[in-house]
């Protein structure tokens, strides 16, 4: 069983803030494998749930719905969220389909975009909302786009494309900007270790991992080794 809280079936990420917003990339193509597959793998999927707990001791998950979900063998993969500025309210963050979507909806009208974060997504949000049309400012703390990936070198490369394609870029920026209109944040992310901490895992910037004491000398078919 494959559980997961968003209403989609598993899909790309990478698009979302490439092809399917610049449009080349439709919705049908983000499916990381076709539906049938799951059937096929004998993969029973259960989306739209968040689970609440792990039920380490019972083995039985717990769901936001109450509903209760029993396991043999658990995976938890729970990716990570965002970073948030709780600062800015109203910003945009971009990390789910939903996310994409109204993102989208900004940039086709062709509005002002302000992006905190020359990161790999502030950097490719920015391009696609310049070639739409928007009037975009990039606001970062470092003093070239992506500097911890690529270096100096090629963040001043990287810069001088983005200004070449119009992108405003404001580097070296230590304040958070005013900013009237649409918003995007885009510094990082945080992996989503509350269920893992909340089961008494250890924890530390992700779960940590090894062989889990449960499956210790057990073999795949239950026995013991
Ligand atoms: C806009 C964007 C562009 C990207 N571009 C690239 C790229 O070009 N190249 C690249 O290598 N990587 C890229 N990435 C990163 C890549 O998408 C991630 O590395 C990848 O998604 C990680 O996969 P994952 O399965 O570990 O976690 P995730 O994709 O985060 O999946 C975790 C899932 O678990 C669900 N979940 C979390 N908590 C619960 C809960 N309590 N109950 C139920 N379900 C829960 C979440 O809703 C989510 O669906 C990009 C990411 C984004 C957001």
């Amino acid at each position: 069983m494959l559980l997961g809280s968003e209403p989609e079936l598993p899909y790309e990420r990478p698009h979302l803030s490439k092809g399917y917003l610049m449009g080349t990339v439709p919705r049908t193509r983000l499916g990381l494998r076709p539906p049938e597959m799951y059937r096929e793998l004998g993969i029973e999927l259960r989306l739209g749930e968040r689970c609440v707990d792990l039920g380490l001791e019972r083995r039985e998950a717990v769901l936001e719905s109450g509903t209760t979900v029993p396991w043999d063998r658990l995976c938890i993969a729970t990716g990570s969220a965002a970073r948030r500025l709780p600062e800015l309210s109203d910003a945009m963050y971009l990390r789910e389909l939903p996310d994409a979507e109204s993102l989208r909806a900004h940039i086709g009208r062709g509005d002002e975009l302000d992006v905190i974060g020359a990161g790999f997504i502030g950097c490719e949000v920015a391009a696609v909302a310049v070639q739409k049309g928007c009037h975009v400012r990039v606001h970062e703390a470092l003093e070239q786009p992506l500097l911890r990936v690529l270096g100096p070198e090629l963040g001043a490369y990287l810069a001088a494309v983005h200004r070449s394609h119009g992108v405003d870029l404001h580097l070296g920026v230590s304040a958070l900007p005013a900013v009237d209109g649409p918003l995007l944040v885009a510094v990082g992310s945080e992996p989503r270790t509350e269920l893992a901490e909340r089961a008494g895992l250890a924890v530390d910037r992700g779960v940590e991992v090894g062989p889990a004491p449960g499956l210790r000398g057990r073999s795949h078919d239950g026995g013991q080794r």
